[in-house]
């Protein structure tokens, strides 16, 4: 079998024709993050082309309306939405000009690929499975609308800056699911917990010996996807190490340093501590003794993770008895992980918190938390259990960046429909989930509380990477079951 033909060779011979000439057509416009204007130009002369209304709206989304087909004129208003944006990535051998040069898309048996960058099937496939539905004459569908949203890979701006009321419909179909077979019905919202608090210091005292205390080795990760995993947090294993030394031979802290975002979990993490003469060997000892214990809870997932120290430069101040007392407790009360799963779908976290980062020396401390819930009274819940251990240190907590979550309901009639569809076509049940993780979904559903919402989309691989692939008979069966979903939508 012929390998590598590009896809400009290709696409008229793929199934369903109509998506792959448009998904063609996508990969011959840049259109990066945050530099939509040719893909927004396009698609409104698309819209217009065919007649249809055709709305720009202030952030730059486009709407296009298309009139039910006759004998369809009482079914539900039906929304499909993708987004128009795609990550921009390149090996490091590619030239690429990100505002000019089209993608190298090419097919590879039953894959296609990008010659040295990302693909842009994300979400280019979702986009082209909207235009075929909009520009068939043959599809029998209700009222629809396709939005394509701006900038959703690195801020969400179009979901966020959509107006209430623009969208007429009752359901959502987004066509920015990543696997084939899977119905995602649920997705996380969340909000940013900051606590900056400055802290009183005092000169180191005679007599002390200064080490840092390193915790390594951890995996890491993202804050909502792999939350649940077990996986260990290193400031808060540094804080409780802390805790406990300065309980038992007068541990004193000078600086604290771990991760670097809130929204991923810290891998390691580093403490500039003093220790009196004479308990060094406590010290010591606690160091391979907790190394053991850690190991001991957490080794059969962290399996590099490590405990040392090393003699460093003594500090000229460190924090003084009440700062460190109060802010170590702080750090040690503050709420990590899972807090609740989900009740209606199988392991799904429903609320999860994550301290991501901690940098503490010089008088001043930071500390940034992540806080995630498909429910909404449960990120404030959460706040309040952030709020209530600061209270007690002194500080405040500063909430921002809330966006909210989308509860799964896996009775909705649209799930129930689509499922059914779905053993319909294809003799095999859907997988029925929820992320806990942000997506554009739960922004929107923020703004019209009463849309019966699914994500569905092609299976496409490593997205974000250059390594991006979708899977082409996974297309055929999106669009069956799209097709069938829109005949049997019903009744108002
Ligand atoms: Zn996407």
């Amino acid at each position: 079998m012929a390998e590598k033909i590009p896809l400009e060779d290709a696409y008229q011979n793929m199934a369903p024709k109509d998506v792959w000439k448009r998904f063609y057509d996508m990969t011959q416009i840049p259109r990066r993050s945050l530099h939509e204007e040719k893909v927004r130009a396009y698609l409104v002369s698309f819209g217009n082309g065919l007649g249809l209304q055709t709305i720009v709206d202030n952030v730059g989304n486009v709407l296009i309306r298309k009139a039910p087909t006759p004998g369809m004129e009482n079914r539900k208003g039906v929304i499909l939405q993708a987004h128009m944006d795609m990550v921009a990535d390149q090996t490091p051998d590619t030239v690429h000009d990100w505002d000019n040069d089209p993608i190298a898309a090419y097919v590879d048996n039953d894959w296609v690929r990008a010659e040295g960058t990302t693909l842009g099937a994300d979400d280019g496939i979702g986009v082209a499975l909207a235009m075929a539905v909009l520009e068939s004459a043959t599809i029998a569908s209700g009222p629809l609308e396709a939005l394509f949203t701006v900038n959703e890979e690195a801020g969400m701006d179009g979901a966020t800056g959509l107006a209430p009321g623009l969208l007429t419909g009752d359901i959502l179909i987004n066509l920015d699911g990543e696997i084939e077979g899977d119905f995602t019905i649920g997705c996380a919202g969340g909000e940013a917990a900051a606590i900056q608090v400055p802290y009183k210091e005092t000169g180191l005292p005679g007599g002390m010996a200064a080490y840092r205390v390193a915790v390594q080795g951890l995996q890491g990760g993202h804050s909502g996807l792999e939350i649940n995993l077990g996986r260990g947090n290193a400031a808060k294993l540094l804080v409780r190490f802390l805790k406990d030394g300065a309980g038992r031979y007068g541990l004193r802290v000078s600086q604290i340093d771990s991760g670097t975002a809130a929204n991923a979990i810290p891998r390691d993490g580093s403490a500039l501590v003093c220790i009196p003469w004479g308990r060094e060997p406590d010290f010591l000892a606690h160091i391979s003794e907790y190394e053991g214990i850690l190991k001991s809870e957490l080794g059969a997932v962290e399996t590099d993770l490590s405990v040392t120290a090393a003699v460093a430069d003594p500090p000229p101040r460190i924090m003084n008895d009440k700062a460190q007392r109060d802010l170590v407790n702080a750090l040690y009360g503050t709420p990590q992980g899972v807090i609740r799963m989900s009740d209606n779908v199988a392991n799904l976290v429903e609320t999860s918190t994550n301290m991501g980062v901690v940098h503490a020396g010089d008088r001043a401390m930071e500390v940034e938390n992540r806080i995630r819930s498909s429910v909404d009274t449960s990120i404030d819940d959460v706040g309040s259990m952030l709020s209530s251990v600061w209270e007690l240190a002194g500080a405040q907590v500063e909430f921002s960046g809330r966006y909210p979550g989308w509860k799964p309901n896996p009775e909705s009639p649209l799930v129930l429909l689509m499922s059914d569809v779905y053993m319909a076509l294809f003799a095999q049940e859907p997988n029925i989930g929820a992320v806990h993780a942000g997506l554009e979904c739960g922004t929107i559903y923020g703004k019209y509380p009463n849309l019966d919402m699914i994500s569905i989309g092609p299976t496409n691989q490593k997205v974000h990477t250059t390594d991006e692939q979708l899977f082409v008979p996974s297309v055929q069966k999106v669009m069956d079951l799209l097709v069938e979903t829109l005949h049997q939508i019903p009744l108002k």
